[in-house]
């Protein structure tokens, strides 16, 4: 054993992305023989991993950091770092602004964190938001869950396989954050889900800002899904976010194809108004998006459609509000996550004449989110009385006798059983249904 650094606390904030790096936060610092913090409080290393996509992200991040002041009040040598995507935009304003605040990391430089702390250790207040230079390889890193100061690895992980983004989407601040995409090598992210499963990993999110695009050494998405599908142990594998345009029969086949690949698609639909998805630089129409999701139904029938919608984009008429919701009716989405549209600085969206109130805004997403609800139950109640097969991820946290787990579609369903059934394939009947979960019973 190698001698104990201490105990390490991370606020993540944000998407799977961050929950991602996170979790390789916690496997890097593993290795400086960091263990884990159950609170704030008890830590010697505080992160803030950040994010930037919601509205006042920063102004957010400095009230956090104003609170933390009471940290150092009790424990003078606690280190505090802040990384993400906040870190990213706003750097050295950082150290500027609060006084309490040791050292700021990027988004491509999580992994220079043993050598930042060194620096602090000597009284610096390092700065490190380098990006890596374009094409330049992501930096590898498998790790060793023996030193990991995570939990990991769980029933389901996720796994990235590309950073960053290409498509400068108008209202999106990624490109920004994130830089430009890159893809990491196959073999690398092959030898990372096979870790993973060895250790009792059965599902796997791969993830990416632009999933569907990855290319590398060669291989592209498709050619890597079926990589992955070889794994043993792997039951299930899933992918966030595809973007439309590069949805493609190849993929729509693979999918229907690789027994481990679920048959549940996440295709960003953002607006129903052609006006607005032009503005919005989405490089796809309502048609061309409903010819990809016929390409998905027509071979998974019974496979599942989420989506992320913006309401309110600037300009939106009411009349592109309206096309929105027809488009919900056409479609009839599994899931939705739909947002108000908030600036993001640096954007070309940021710039756009009539941004729209907040009160015209909230009443939208009011009237989508109540839409979205009546279809959710029509589906529910045609799901009742199917057979699904359940990933049980463990005991439901509120009602006693049951579990927890989800289908091969991503519903959550609620399963009566008992902890033994924890990381079985569970073969179930739908009995019933409340908003956002189904009830079933072993079939
Ligand atoms: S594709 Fe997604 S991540 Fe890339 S710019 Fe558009 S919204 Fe942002």
């Amino acid at each position: 054993m190698g001698r104990v650094m201490g105990k390490v606390f991370i606020q993540t904030y944000g998407c799977q992305m961050n929950e991602y790096d996170t979790d390789k936060m916690f496997e890097l610092l593993g290795t400086q023989n960091y263990t884990p913090a159950s609170s704030m409080d008890e830590a010697d290393l505080v992160l803030l991993n950040t994010c930037s996509v919601r509205d006042k992200a920063e102004q957010k991040v400095y009230s956090e950091l104003g609170r933390m002041r009471r940290l150092k009040k009790q424990n003078p040598n606690v280190k505090i770092g802040v990384g993400g995507c906040v870190a990213q935009q706003e750097g050295v304003k950082i150290l500027k602004r609060a006084e309490n605040v040791d050292f700021v990391f990027g988004t491509d430089n999580l992994f220079e964190l043993p050598e930042i702390l060194k620096e602090t250790e000597k009284g610096a207040r390092p700065v490190q938001i380098n990006r890596l230079a374009p094409r330049q390889k992501v930096r590898d890193f498998i790790p060793d869950f023996s030193t990991s100061a995570s939990n990991l690895p769980a029933l389901k992980a996720h796994l990235a396989i590309t950073k960053g983004c290409n498509n400068f989407c108008s209202f999106c601040v990624v490109p920004l954050t994130r830089g430009t995409e890159v893809s990491r090598s196959p073999q690398n992210i092959l030898e990372e889900a096979n870790r993973l499963c060895d250790n009792g990993t059965r599902e796997i999110c791969l993830l990416g800002q632009n999933v569907n695009s990855y290319h590398a050494n060669g291989v592209d998405f498709v050619e890597l899904l079926q990589q992955l599908d070889g794994i043993k142990n792997l039951e299930r594998i899933r992918f966030t976010s595809p973007h439309p345009k590069d949805f493609h029969p190849k993929l729509a086949d693979a999918m229907a194809s690789l027994p481990s690949v679920c048959e549940q698609l996440h295709l960003p639909l953002q607006s129903g108004s052609n006006e607005v998805l032009k503005r919005m630089r989405r490089w796809y129409t309502t048609q061309t998006y409903l010819e990809k999701v016929e390409m998905f139904r027509s071979r998974m029938p019974e496979g599942t459609i989420s989506t992320d919608l913006i309401v309110g984009y600037p300009g939106e008429t009411e009349e592109d509000f309206q096309k929105t919701l027809e488009m919900m009716q056409e479609v009839r989405f599994d899931l939705i996550y739909a947002f108000k549209f908030s600036i993001r600085p640096g954007t070309r969206a940021a710039e756009e004449e009539n941004q729209l109130s907040d009160q015209i805004k909230s009443e939208r997403l009011r009237i989508l989110l109540e839409t979205h609800e009546r279809i959710l139950r029509e589906k529910q109640e045609l799901m009742v009385g199917s057979r699904q097969e359940v990933l049980v991820e463990g005991p439901h946290p509120r009602e006693t006798g049951n579990m927890s787990g989800r289908t091969r579609g991503n519903h959550s369903v609620m399963v009566r059983g008992t902890e033994g059934l924890s990381g079985s394939l569970l073969p179930v009947k739908i009995t019933g249904f409340r908003t956002y979960l189904l009830e079933a019973e072993a079939a």
